[in-house]
């Protein structure tokens, strides 16, 4: 993923989305421990919180590409010239 240094926009969503994705990770690793111990109240309660946090990364993805292309878009194509 691209992001300008110095644009507080940027840094913003980046740290969102790292904290979505760090959220992803434990997680995964609580649904391990609840399906180990066969806690199947737990596992569909966390496999719910998953499919949400899958959501949320997918959706600051899209913020990312839609913020990129409207405030960054002219410094590629004029970096390219
Ligand atoms: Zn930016």
């Amino acid at each position: 993923m691209d992001f300008v240094e110095g644009c507080e926009e940027c840094g913003r969503l980046s740290s969102a989305y790292e904290a979505a994705t760090m959220e992803w990770f434990r997680l995964q690793g609580q649904l391990r421990i609840a399906e180990y111990s066969r806690e199947k109240d737990a596992s569909g309660r966390i496999v719910d919180e998953l499919n949400a946090t899958a959501k949320k990364r997918q959706a600051l993805r899209d913020e990312i590409e839609a913020h990129f292309i409207a405030a960054h878009s002219h410094k590629i194509s004029a970096s390219n010239c």
